[in-house]
């Protein structure tokens, strides 16, 4: 097992700059994600702890030892494509022997470790059949087994997921998780899906123009957004974000906004001047008697949920709210925020005071 450690990591091509300046550690046996939009940079960081491309800045270090500039060949971390491809001649067990035979490991050997790997992921009974009529998820499973039966010290996954229709998707989620719960191998995982992140992850680096906009537990970077980006990011409906002119004294516990008195978590931070309140839609409540006012536009039933979209005097506002509670298009309601849960940003930078 592994602990995979980048400091400074940089990569150009040509002029343009792919990943710039990344330091994160990613622990022995963590599910670690690596989350941001299409383009921000993820794969080629992965492809940098891999060895498939060698920084233009930084080092990466497997268990303490430096690597940078080592390939892929000598790292002994397993890399998982999106496409997992299968050798169609070869049936179920010669597929996942394979890696283990073309390292001239003698075959009763081989054998007995295609057999424990076929009982971690449950395809005992399929190791004789060819690969060419087996199941999505079979198929999956197989590629899965291939990577895994040379116990490398880590795996990095792109995407692994993304050729899937949605609900294949959640199901071979929930399998590659307790996988791991089950081996507790140090894994990588790119995606661009936020729900996946954070029902997958023990960790989660969010990425964004090849920049690590913050690192942390899911829980963390839900509840503690340190930039404007990733509040909007990650949360479905994301963040409301309602611009003003203030000031923050270090210690407030209050804001004005507009006419109200807000309370809000204590400032460290001081600031002034343009600045950006974020409030997540659960906790936005109706509050006859609150002081900020909105008009209700329209209503969004969920099920057990509703969106309620409400224009306020600082802009558009969700709130996610019971299904049951009746309330009408086109009228006026009082909004409280959950103090504990508000997040100030500086609007020039959009970086979160703390
Ligand atoms: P996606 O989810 O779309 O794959 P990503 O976050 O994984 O996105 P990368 O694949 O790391 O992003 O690409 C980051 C940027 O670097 C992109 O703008 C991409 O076009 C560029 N890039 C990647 N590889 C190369 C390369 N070999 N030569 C030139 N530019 C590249």
């Amino acid at each position: 097992m592994a602990q995979i450690r980048i400091d400074n990591l940089r990569k150009d091509f040509g002029k343009f700059t792919a990943v710039q300046s990344s330091t994160f550690t990613v622990e022995d046996g963590e599910f670690f994600m690596l989350l941001g939009p299409s383009g921000c940079g993820k794969t080629t960081t992965l492809r940098m702890m891999a060895g498939l491309e060698l920084p233009t800045m930084g080092t990466v270090h497997i268990d303490g030892e430096e690597v940078s500039q080592k390939p892929a060949s000598q790292r002994d971390i397993a890399f998982v494509f999106q496409m997992f491809a299968l050798y169609p001649h070869m049936n179920v067990g010669r597929n996942i022997a394979y890696p283990l035979l073309s390292q001239g490991m003698p075959r009763a050997e081989a054998k007995a470790r295609v057999m424990d790997v076929a009982k971690v992921l449950g395809i005992e009974a399929i190791l004789d059949r060819p690969v060419g009529g087996l199941s999505g998820g079979d198929r999956q499973r197989v590629a899965l087994g291939r990577a895994i039966v040379r116990r490398p010290k880590a795996f990095l996954m792109d995407e692994p997921l993304g050729a899937l229709d949605a609900e294949f998707r959640e199901h071979m989620a929930e399998e590659l998780r307790a996988l791991h719960d089950r081996m507790r191998a140090t894994t990588v995982y790119v995606t661009h899906d936020q729900l996946e992140a954070m029902q997958m992850g023990d960790k989660i680096v969010v990425m964004n123009h090849g920049v690590v906009e913050q690192f942390g537990i899911p829980q963390d970077i839900y509840d503690w957004p340190a930039t404007m980006f990733v509040a909007d990011f990650i949360g479905s409906p994301s963040m409301n974000f309602l611009p003003f002119e203030g000031v923050v004294e270090k210690g407030a516990d209050h804001v004005r906004l507009g006419d109200c008195n807000l309370s809000v978590p204590v400032q460290r931070e001081g600031a002034q001047g343009a600045l950006v309140l974020g409030v997540r839609p659960e906790h936005v409540h109706l509050d006859a008697d609150a002081p900020y006012r909105a008009q209700v536009q329209a209503t969004e039933y969920l099920g057990t949920t509703q969106i309620v979209s409400l224009k306020a005097p600082h802009g558009a506002i969700k709130a996610r709210l019971p299904a049951a509670m009746p309330i009408r298009a086109g009228e006026m309601a009082g909004l409280r925020f959950d103090p504990r849960t508000i997040t100030l940003f500086r609007a020039e930078t959009g970086r979160a005071l703390r």
